[in-house]
């Protein structure tokens, strides 16, 4: 096994231009999962960021957040300036334990990629892009919404980094997040939810629900128009069209349309006129 330990941000684009497919490491809490049986795990080469002290920043701009690279999901619930953005501390309390939060990143979160990602809906309901990094083409920023092309499908290029995650600061009245678990901590997502109301209209996204976190473009679409919804069988429609939910270890499709239904009606039917 090859490991770089990159000194310096330049350092780690530098290596992955060369070396495109070797494999970041951040917190390691993805990637070193399968490490004592996966063969071909021994055999990457893995470029190892955890050194990397400038990409572990939580800057307050005027009307976005940046969270670098290595932003923890403790750096975001122990800072009280994230009152302005709860999703993000909510979320967060809910991956794994304590272990786990002080050492996974936002950042690893959305590269990761796995469609019951916690962190990633929450920041897709505040419109948040993702900031990517290469030695010859400088700064790229995609919106995270248009980050997933398919399952573990990317907009990112092989010698492409994340280097940041940016989230916009906007009034919001409305936002919630909730994930439906086998327990109440220490629980991968069966079915999970994150909205956010603010002037540029409703963001609604689900994970667990399709093969990649997605925003629901049906389900934002209905309730925007104030089409009336007497219970969660009126929402069904539009959740077929936005959502494709497999059978799997923890849950069967089926279940997870029925209950998204209901977790989204219950959700909205107290602050939408139209929901009775
Ligand atoms: C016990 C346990 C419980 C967990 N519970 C949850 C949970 O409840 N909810 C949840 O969402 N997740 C959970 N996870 C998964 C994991 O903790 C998160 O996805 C975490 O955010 C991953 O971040 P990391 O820094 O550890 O990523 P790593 O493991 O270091 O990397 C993950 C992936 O991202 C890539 N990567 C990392 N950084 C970058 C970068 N800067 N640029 C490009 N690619 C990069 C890596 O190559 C790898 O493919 C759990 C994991 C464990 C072990």
């Amino acid at each position: 096994m090859r490991v770089h330990l990159a000194s310096s941000l330049q350092d780690a684009l530098a290596f992955k231009a060369t070396e495109p497919d070797a494999w970041p490491i951040a917190g390691g809490t993805d990637a070193m999962v399968h490490w004592p049986g996966a063969h071909e795990m021994h055999e990457r080469t893995w470029l190892d960021l955890s050194h990397l002290n400038e990409l572990r920043t939580v800057e307050f701009r005027d009307d976005f957040v940046e969270l670098g690279a290595l932003a923890t999901y403790w750096d975001v619930i122990r800072d009280a300036r994230f009152t302005a953005l709860p999703l993000l501390p909510q979320a967060a309390a809910t991956v794994g334990a304590v272990q786990i939060q002080t050492r996974g990143t936002w950042a690893g979160n959305i590269a990761n990629a796995s469609p019951a990602a916690d962190g990633v809906p929450a920041l897709m309901a505040y419109d948040a892009e993702v900031v990517l990094g290469s030695r010859d083409g400088g700064e790229r920023v995609v919106a995270l919404a248009d980050f997933y092309h398919g399952y573990k499908q990317l907009e990112a290029r092989p010698e492409e980094l994340i280097t940041a995650v940016r989230v916009p600061l906007r009034a919001h009245d409305h936002q919630d997040f909730i994930k439906v678990g086998s327990r109440a901590a220490q629980a991968i997502t069966k079915v999970g939810l994150a909205y956010a109301h603010s002037s540029e209209g409703w963001r609604i996204v689900a994970n667990s629900m399709a093969p990649t976190v997605c925003r629901c473009a049906a389900v934002e679409t209905l309730v925007a128009a104030g089409t009336a919804v007497a219970g969660p069988d009126d929402l069904a429609d539009a959740i077929a069209e936005d959502l494709t939910p497999i059978d799997d270890i923890r849950s069967t499709g089926a279940y997870r349309l029925r209950v998204f239904g209901r977790v989204l009606y219950h959700a909205l039917q107290p602050i939408c006129d139209s929901f009775s």
